[in-house]
Parts: structure tokens; sequence; C-alpha cells
């Protein structure tokens, strides 16, 4: 069998088509972006607009190709949790979470992650590599396809929301991670308004400014310690970035992105950063911040050297949280039953047990 030497489309912004295809006119250019972005075609043929010899060009050297699904599990709570095939074989995860009224994506940015959390289940599975931008925009896109949203519908849809909180840390990929954002948010493209992305960092310091500045997405930030010591091992990359370094950067977020409040994800761990005291000093630490703080029950994993709190001390955590005038809600989980949490996610290939774990928490 031949081998197939087409190259992907999705992933390339209109300057890139435009590089690739010289001699099109950049009103032919615009006609393409939009057969891709904005009404997800799968064949160059439905491409209408476009002459047939112009067809035929784009399918002989070209390809339109979506990360295969090699695994979809549904959750009783209607989470759903695809396992994706990449073009090399590698495997990253992807999950659907279904609310009244919204739905969210969360969406992986490498495979793997070259950071240790020490509650993180990504975290054991060393960086493999980035993601290209194609393959992060890929994993909306066989979203899109199993819901049938091309073009996106007017009012209610299955992906109106997307949260960078998948495999991997979006910052160490910012690049990659910035072209597909730049395509997501264009009005032509899959036109995502930048207040329903989430970017969710363990406190990469030096993109956050620019993050803000040249993307303006929501920002979330995995805190889980209120002390360096504490952070230091929870999160190591504490130890390059401390407390103080991040949240002077994140402070100055709002104003630089114009987006309304940043989100602080607070994983709960029993007798590790679960104390009356903890929370206290947390509404310290962001004081003046618009603000809100997700805390997340820790999801257990074989291997994990933690627990989660009590239902009581996290409720504590958060009506202290509240009382200092920050909403603080104690994340539901989700997708208990098919393992699909947030920080949780791991290459099938890589998984030694998949007995007992969590859901996927996400934000709003
Ligand atoms: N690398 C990025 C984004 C992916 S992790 C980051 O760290 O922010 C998404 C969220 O899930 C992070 O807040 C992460 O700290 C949290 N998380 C990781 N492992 C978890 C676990 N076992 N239980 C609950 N939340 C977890
Ligand atoms: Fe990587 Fe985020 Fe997991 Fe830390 S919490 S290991 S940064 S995926």
């Amino acid at each position: 069998m031949k081998p197939d030497l087409s190259k992907p489309l999705i992933g390339e912004s209109r300057e890139n088509l435009q590089t690739i295809l010289k001699a099109w006119e950049p009103y032919r250019i615009r006609q393409l972006f939009s057969w891709i972005y904005e009404k997800g075609s799968v064949d160059f043929e439905t491409m209408t607009s476009l002459s047939k010899s112009l067809r035929q060009v784009l399918s002989e050297d070209f390809n339109l190709e979506r990360p295969l699904i090699s695994k979809a599990q549904v959750s009783s709570d209607g989470t759903q949790k695809w396992l994706l095939k990449l073009r090399d074989a590698q495997e990253i995860e992807t999950v659907h979470i279904p609310e009244v009224t919204r739905g969210t994506l969360c969406i992986s940015s490498q495979v793997g992650c070259t950071l240790t959390c020490k509650f993180c289940h990504t975290g054991t599975q060393t960086l493999v590599r980035n993601l290209e931008a194609g393959e992060i925009l890929g994993q909306v896109f066989v979203a899109r396809d199993v819901f049938g949203e091309w073009p996106s519908p007017l009012g209610k849809r299955h992906v109106s929301h997307l949260v960078f909180m998948g495999m991997g840390e979006p910052l160490y990929n910012y690049e990659n991670v910035a072209e597909a954002l730049k395509i997501l948010m264009d009005p032509q493209g899959l036109a995502f308004s930048r207040q329903k992305i989430t970017l969710s960092t363990s406190g990469v310091v030096p993109k956050i400014e620019a993050c803000g500045r040249e993307l303006g997405v929501r920002l979330a930030i995995s805190l889980h310690g209120v002390r360096d010591d504490v952070r230091d091992v929870l999160v190591p990359l504490n130890k390059k970035y401390p407390l103080k370094d991040l949240l002077e950067v994140v402070r100055a977020y709002p104003e630089i992105s114009k987006t309304d409040y940043v989100t602080f994800e607070y994983v709960m761990l029993k007798n590790v950063n679960d104390s009356e005291k903890d929370a206290k000093e947390l509404a310290r630490l962001i004081r003046g911040i618009p603000a809100k703080i997700n805390l997340i029950p820790f999801n257990p994993w074989p291997g994990a050297s933690y627990e989660c709190s009590d239902l009581k001390t996290m409720e504590k955590f958060s009506e202290i949280l509240r009382h200092h005038g920050y909403p603080a809600p104690l994340r539901k989980t989700r997708g208990q039953d098919i393992l699909a949490a947030c920080g949780q996610l791991k290459s099938e290939s890589m998984r030694v047990s998949k007995s007992k774990m969590g859901g996927c928490s996400k934000v709003e």
C-alpha cells in the first residue's frame, strides 16, 4: 500500500493556508478557511464554492483528518471520554461534560506531562510530546462531529465551553496552544468567545502575561497549596516559580486580558492542605484578585499517596472562603465510573491499572 503523504489542513491558520496555497486568491483562502473551520467539512468534494480543479488539487495533496476515536466511554451521568489516536499512534484523552444549559469539552495539550504534581495521574506519565495545533483543534472537531454541530448551532450547544484541563501543561506548549486558540476564537473559524475558554496552568509564570495579552482567555491556576513548603511538594514547579511570583502575575491578569475573574483550583487533600488555617491563608493570599475558587475533591488513582478530605472539612473550607467574599463551590465529581477525571487522564497504553478512579471536576 502506498504511504499517505497528504498534509493535514486542520491546524493551519489563514496565513499558513495562503503560504501553502501561494497561487490562490485571498477570497479563495477565506472560502477554504470557512469550509474547514466553520462548516467542518470532512471531504474536499463538499466544498462547492471552490471549482472542481481546486478541489482536485486539495484532495491530491491534503487531508481533513481528525484524530481517530479508538475508544468511547459514556458515564452514567452522561460524561463521555474519548481515547483518541493520533497520526503517529500516540494517544490522548478528551472528556465531554454535559450540563443543563451548556456542554464543556476538557482538552489535552500534550501527550503526558513533564511536570510531576504528586496528586496527578497524568504526572506519572512522562511527556511523550507536545500536541500540534491541529491535534489540539482535532479534539474539538471530534466532539462537534459526534454531536453534529457543524456549523455551530445558535442557542444551546453540546460544545459550548472549552477547558484546557486534560493531559499536559498548556503553557509548556504555548505556541501550538496559541495557534489553536486563535483559530478557535476566529469569528469565521470555530467562533468560540474567549470568555468560554479556560486555560488551566500549574503556574508557568513567564507565559501567563503573554497568555492574557495575546489570547485573553479565562485563566485557572492550579494552586493547591498556600505555603511554599507545601506547594513545593504538591506542585514541584513551585520551586522554580514560588507563590509570590505566581500571585504577582495573576494579580495583573484580569486587567491585561479583560477577563472578569481568575479561577483558583484547589484539590482537597486530607491533612495536607485542608485546615481552617489554610482556608484563611488562601483568602489572605488572593485578597484583591477578582476570583473564584474551585475546591476539587481529590480523585484517587492506584498508587496515589493521598486521600480526599472529609466532606465536613471541605464544607468548612468552602464556608470560610465564602465568608471572606470568595465563591468556593465544592466541585461535583463527574464521570466517576469511566475514569474521566481531570488530572487522572493517561494514555491507555501507559495505564497500569484502571480500577477505582474518580471523575472530572470542571470550571465554570
Ligand atoms: N496541567 C494543567 C492542566 C491539567 S490538570 C494544570 O495543572 O493546571 C487539571 C486540574 O486537575 C488541575 O487543577 C490539576 O491540579 C487537577 N488534578 C490533577 N490531579 C487531580 C486529582 N487526582 N484529583 C483532583 N484534581 C486533580
Ligand atoms: Fe501536569 Fe497539570 Fe498533572 Fe501537574 S496537574 S502533572 S501540570 S497535568
